[in-house]
């Protein structure tokens, strides 16, 4: 592992912060805090039509708000997108992975065919192996990776602990689509690697890319970095977070009165907690912080203990 911890937060700027983001914002930077490492932020608006100027602001005025602090300047994934591009390529040049000219009437019968067999869609591999002197004309090709074929993909994680992943269900996945644009699953790694995070904190619904992305480190040669998949956060009827167990937004707290201690305070507690300690400050909470005692079970977001919280402050 390298001496200096760095994390960082990558949220998509499509919205709001979300109290999830936010946590999860909260734990790389605890982190990062109690091991005198640093957090970095990416905004990752590599999806143009999504990814808005507003959310971009309001993430960072949340952030600030909250006193989640980042070094330098935020790094926006969209303005490395060459050098997503050159790594994709290396990859293709090195033989691990290939341009796959498969059409979409192809990829339609593909799905097809695993509907019909009650399987999961799964590209066959057909350009694997195969000259691209073969191409037909007027297809742009994709870059797909070799994802190995056999055996089983682990991602070991510091909360989920050790997952494997049969390999017949990762498939030879894109990396650079026919435009040129890198796919999220490969962006991520590239900027993960050059920013030398050594710990991707983040929400479990991304266990799965991790197998993935552990794909594209090892093509590479690169040090995978410690993964800690956080549970999602549900509301008090144990369904996931939504609008419709009201506020959803950091802001929403912000206009009620509520102070970005309190919500610290609490937001720490969910999916972590040191003993029955309720009220402690983020230096503490920072000392004492550690990944492996993140649970493994969905948090349950509480508006009254929130408000308790908020009346000790
Ligand atoms: N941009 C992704 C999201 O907002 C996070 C990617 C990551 O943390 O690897 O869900």
């Amino acid at each position: 592992m390298a001496d200096t911890i760095v994390t960082r937060f990558a949220p998509s700027p499509t919205g709001f912060l979300h109290i999830g983001g936010a946590r999860t914002a909260l734990f790389n930077w605890l982190y990062a805090k109690g091991h005198g490492g640093k957090m970095l932020l990416r905004i990752e608006d590599t999806d143009r039509e999504r990814s808005t100027d507003a959310a971009i602001h309001a993430i960072i005025e949340g952030l600030t708000w909250l006193g989640l602090t980042w070094e330098g300047e935020p790094i926006s994934q969209f303005e490395r997108r060459e050098r997503h591009a050159e790594v994709a390529r290396e990859l293709v040049a090195a033989g691990k992975a290939y341009y796959c000219y498969a059409t979409p009437e192809e990829l339609t019968a593909m799905r097809e065919t695993a509907r019909a067999e009650g399987r999961p869609p799964r590209y066959d591999g057909r350009w694997r192996d195969r000259d691209p002197s073969e191409a037909p004309a007027g297809v742009d090709p994709v870059i797909r990776i070799k994802a190995p074929q056999e055996g089983e993909t682990v991602v070991q994680d510091h909360v989920q602990g050790r997952v494997a992943f049969p390999n017949k269900d990762l498939d030879d996945f894109i990396i650079l689509r026919s435009d040129g644009t890198p796919t999220y699953m490969h962006a991520v790694v590239v900027d993960d690697h050059d920013m030398g995070v050594t710990h991707v904190i983040r929400g479990d619904d991304h266990l799965t890319n991790a197998a993935r992305q552990g794909i594209i480190y090892d093509a590479m040669g690169w040090q995978t970095p410690e993964w800690s998949h956080i549970p999602l956060i549900h509301g008090p009827d144990g369904a996931k977070l939504s609008k419709r167990h009201g506020a959803l937004g950091v802001e929403a707290y912000r206009a009620m009165g509520y102070l970005p201690e309190a919500l610290r305070n609490y937001l720490s507690r969910l999916g972590w907690g040191h003993g029955d300690d309720e009220i402690f400050t983020s230096e503490q909470a920072a000392e004492w912080f550690e990944l492996d005692a993140v649970g493994k079970g969905p948090a349950r977001f509480d508006f009254v203990k929130l408000q308790n919280v908020n009346g000790h402050y």
